[in-house]
């Protein structure tokens, strides 16, 4: 039968170590590939093969493994075997190999190793006799291995094991499992077999193949583990890669205290310091080191155990760091004084740890700074910008959570929405504690400081809602037992109450009794400029500062700023906008000028209404003359006014009880009245798709135009006093060219009037922000200076969702589904809301060439988005002032992305 089958079983499905590289991730998975490259750099690893991921690919396509897998292993095996001078399964000198999933991606919910894999009854006493007659060791492994393989394998319950370990060191009187001798292992195994087939049916598995094969295939149906596939959703991993399965010649870090185990990172994956960071653990094997079994020591110790093996590390991971050129993170074994390395991956690392340690590699020489770009990214550093928790404090740490939206924040506890909503509005600061949230919770979240729950995980309700609001929040912190009913958190033996001060850290998810005192970033500091990148202690200031040079160096997209006011535009120019993107008008019908509104609404003759009008325009214009101030030199795009005029007029059920009030003590009503009646007239069933935006400027008579008034005074008048204004006047809502067209006229004719020689330029141009103009920009395009995308309303009008409304009540659903990975309010839609944008630019561009592009939406300051609209090729994204530093990174990025990729 095999033979008949050679014919179709040519596909190569396994590597020899020797024969594989780094740069074959897709195939060998990111272990596998590791482990192939430290091979041929001559490191010291045992030797092994790895299963491709297209093996994995066939087996989960016909849920059998495919023609000639087994001859394949068969024949690597034999060469193993070969290599190593032992056969698996025999009694006398067994060959062990670990057997470990290793995917493109490393991901949550895979198959965990498998180690000893060979072992049985009969070479335990052959293990033993090879190791100079040290009984102790062959049952130790032995033990691991039914447990290991009974976990991971046929899913016994890992507890009993556990348990059963747990009894025998109590038995012995000890807690440390060094304690056990060779007898109590001995027993230990009979209970673990016990426990096997107890579960299983069937007793452990003797014949060393079938160990092999059994872990083998349980590891490609790993692969749709339950929580493998959630992972994959909201990753976007694709679900068809499949992971690799590494066969590797066991080193024994067990066999005494000559022995043991340890984990490195070749720099300090927190602070991106430079050292020795690691820990080690004698005479263990495994995940000893990392599962808190018995105290581990220091890497540094290592120097007086076993000096050779200490020296022979630290150049491997100069070497390792060279050759990788990054941070790298180490698992690494010695058997009796001889070193093995058994892993390594470019390391995981904090934020802060990012920037410096791409600084310190071009200082190195190692990488050049369009390389450090590549190696940091926006999300970095806008969480070096949240304020944080002062390093220097003794407050409890009580347990930690998922970190899930970032900050510090500090408060009372609160259990309920409503008990926050009251505090709040008490001025007291308050964290909301639930189990989990949900959308009743809503304006609770709104009013806390934070949000604290003990389920759910990043795309659980609280987690999602949190991120939408910028609001800290730290969710599934498992250890808190939350009792809303009573009123009290459970947590370590320790009661939390109602109104008790909590502090909690967005950023990692770490929980604090009592009040932790709050600083804000240096970074922000920096940025400020109240610290100069020479004179900070901290190194990341310098790295931060070092980087974003660079940025602003390449980078061909400008970044703006969403500012409204003057000191928001001056604090945008401080963290480095060249210009306002979107300056909103609304604030200027606010505050004590609601009654001209409320004037002109109800204005009966053109002559109240002219009179309501002249008073808002000098109000206004000294509103611009502000912003321009700040701005001097660079554009400013003002957006005529856009929301629906009656959310200036007080609501329809307040006046209307005013109103019946009133009349009962017998008061002159007839102002309110005619307020009622409007505010009644205008009521509308879907306001944001009704009376707004350009409309409001073509019903309205005069609004626009003494808008535009305003601007164009104010940017006269700056003129005057030796400054340059530039405004470009931005027309919101179009969705057809003539609606452009009828406010232009209007608009050239007052500029034309109130320029006169002070040689100020205007512009006028236009928002596309529903789907039709974007669609029909070759016209639009006829009528207008420029565009900006205003993408928050095109990806409420492209999806049909209300932005207001939906991320409460259905986007953590979307999400949990895999429907979309991220909100597309957060992070721009780029097959859909992405293809009008795309649309509008190339035809906008082919009707008017050099027309100006730009985007206004929260969007502009998304790293993801960035490099789309760099891509696009508009002229600048504009976002809030505190994005600016993040926008002005990421569109470094992305042009040092798109030249590398024209280089290639
Ligand atoms: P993970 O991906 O969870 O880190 P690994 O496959 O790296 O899983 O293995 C788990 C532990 O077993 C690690 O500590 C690793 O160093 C150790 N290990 C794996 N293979 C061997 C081997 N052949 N000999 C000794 N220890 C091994
Ligand atoms: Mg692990
Ligand atoms: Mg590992």
């Amino acid at each position: 039968m095999v033979a008949t089958r050679k014919a179709t079983a040519e596909s190569k499905y396994i590597y020899d170590f020797a024969e594989g590289n780094k740069d074959l991730r897709d195939l060998l998975g990111g272990k596998g590939a590791n482990l192939a490259e430290m091979t041929n750099l001559g490191l010291p690893v045992p030797p092994g093969f790895t299963i491709t991921t297209e093996a994995c690919q066939a087996y989960l396509a016909t849920g059998a493994a495919p023609d000639g897998l087994a001859d394949q292993i068969t024949g690597y095996l034999t060469a193993l075997e070969d290599k190593m001078g032992k056969r698996l399964g025999d009694p006398a000198d067994p060959l062990l190999v670990s057997v470990r999933s290793g995917a493109k991606f490393s991901m949550p919910g895979m198959m965990e190793t498998v180690l000893n894999v060979g072992l049985n009854d009969a070479s335990v006493t052959g293990l033993a006799a090879q190791a100079g007659g040290n009984d102790r060791f062959a049952w130790d492994s032995y033990r691991r291995l039914i447990q290991m393989f009974g976990k991971t394998v046929c899913e016994v319950p890992g507890e009993e094991f556990e348990h059963a370990l747990d009894e025998a060191k109590r038995a012995k009187g000890t807690t440390n499992d060094l304690d056990l001798d060779a007898d109590d292992l001995r027993g230990l195994v009979d209970a673990y077999k016990k426990i096997f087939s107890k579960h299983t049916g069937r007793e452990f598995p003797q014949e060393p193949r079938e160990q092999l094969d059994l872990t083998v295939n349980a590891v490609f149906d790993s692969w749709n583990a339950d929580r493998a596939v959630l992972y994959r959703r909201q990753e976007r991993i694709p679900t068809d890669l499949g992971t690799a399965v590494n066969v590797v010649a066991m080193v024994f870090g067990n066999l005494g205290p000559d022995s043991g185990t340890g984990v490195a990172f070749t720099r300090d994956p927190a602070s991106g310091a430079q050292g020795i960071y690691g820990d080690y653990l004698a005479n263990a094997q495994g995940e000893d080191v990392v599962a808190g079994i018995r105290n581990t020591v220091p890497l540094q110790q290592l120097e007086e155990l076993d000096k050779r093996s200490y020296d022979e590390l630290l150049g491997i991971m100069s070497r390792l760091e060279e050759h990788y050129r990054d941070l790298c993170d180490i698992e690494f074994t010695i058997e009796r004084g001889k070193l093995w390395m058994l892993q390594t991956r470019v390391g995981k690392r904090t934020a802060a740890a990012a920037f410096v340690i791409a600084a310190q590699l071009v200082d190195e020489g190692i990488i050049d700074l369009d390389e450090a770009l590549h190696r940091v990214n926006g999300a970095q550093l806008a969480q070096l910008m949240f304020p944080r928790f002062d390093g220097d404090h003794t407050q409890e740490l009580v347990a930690r959570g998922i970190g899930a939206s970032p900050g510090a924040a500090v408060g009372k506890v609160v259990f309920t929405g409503a008990r926050a909503v009251e505090l709040a509005a008490q001025g007291e600061q308050v964290i909301l504690v639930r189990r989990e949230t949900n959308p009743d919770d809503l304006p609770g979240m709104i009013a806390a400081q934070g949000i604290l729950t003990s389920r759910g995980g990043k795309t659980s309700h609280a987690a999602v809602v949190a991120r939408g609001m910028g609001k800290t929040c730290v969710c599934g912190a498992d250890d808190l037992d939350v009792n809303v009913r009573e009123k009290r958190i459970l947590v370590r033996g320790q009661t939390v109450t109602e109104g008790d001060v909590v502090s909690i850290d967005g950023t990692t998810g770490n929980i604090y009794l009592g009040e932790v005192p709050v600083c804000p970033s240096e970074v922000v500091r920096y940025f400020e400029g109240e610290l100069s990148p020479q004179e900070a202690t901290d190194p990341l200031v310098a790295a931060v500062h070092r980087i974003m040079t660079h940025a602003d160096g390449l980078r061909r997209l400008r970044v703006r700023t969403n500012a409204d006011t003057g000191a928001d535009a001056a604090r945008a120019r401080r963290f480095g906008a060249e210009g306002i993107g979107l300056c909103r008008t609304e604030h200027m019908f606010l505050g004590d000028r609601r009654e001209l509104v409320e004037k002109l609404i109800l204005a009966r003759t053109e002559a109240d209404r002219s009179a309501a009008l002249a008073a808002l325009l000098p109000l206004q214009r000294a509103d611009f003359v502000e912003i321009f101030r700040e701005m001097d030199g660079l554009p400013v795009t003002v957006r005529l006014i856009d929301p629906p005029l009656h959310e200036f007029l007080p609501p329809l059920e307040e006046l209307a009880v005013n109103v019946a009030v009133a009349q009962e003590r017998g008061e002159d009503v007839a102002k309110e009245e005619a307020l009622l009646s409007a505010v009644r007239r205008m009521h509308e069933q879907n306001p944001m798709l009704g009376l707004r935006g350009v409309r409001l400027g073509l019903v309205i008579p005069g609004l626009f135009a003494m808008q535009v008034r305003a601007i164009v005074e104010a940017a006269v008048e700056c003129a005057r006093d030796g400054r340059v204004a530039k405004p470009e006047i931005m027309v919101p809502l179009v969705g057809a060219v003539q609606e452009l067209e009828t406010v232009r006229a209007e608009a050239e004719k007052i500029i034309a009037e109130v320029v006169g020689d002070s040689g100020v330029e205007v512009l006028i141009g236009t928002m596309i922000e529903v789907p039709r103009a974007a669609l029909t920009a070759g016209q639009i395009a006829e009528a207008a200076q420029f565009f900006s995308f205003g993408t928050n309303d095109l990806t409420q009008m492209g999806w049909g969702f209300s932005r207001d409304d939906v991320e409460g009540a259905f986007f953590w659903r979307y999400l949990e589904l895999g429907i979309f990975g991220i909100s597309p309010f957060e992070s721009i839609d780029v097959d859909g809301v992405g293809r009008l944008i795309r649309i509008a630019a190339q035809e906008g561009r082919a009707a008017r060439p050099g027309l100006k592009l730009g985007i206004c939406g929260e969007h502009g300051g998304d790293p993801e988005s960035v490099h789309f609209f760099h891509e696009v090729g508009l002229d600048y994204v504009s976002c809030s002032p505190f994005r600016v530093p993040v926008a002005r990174l990421e569109a470094g990025r992305a042009m040092a992305e798109s030249v590398g990729s024209d280089s290639r």
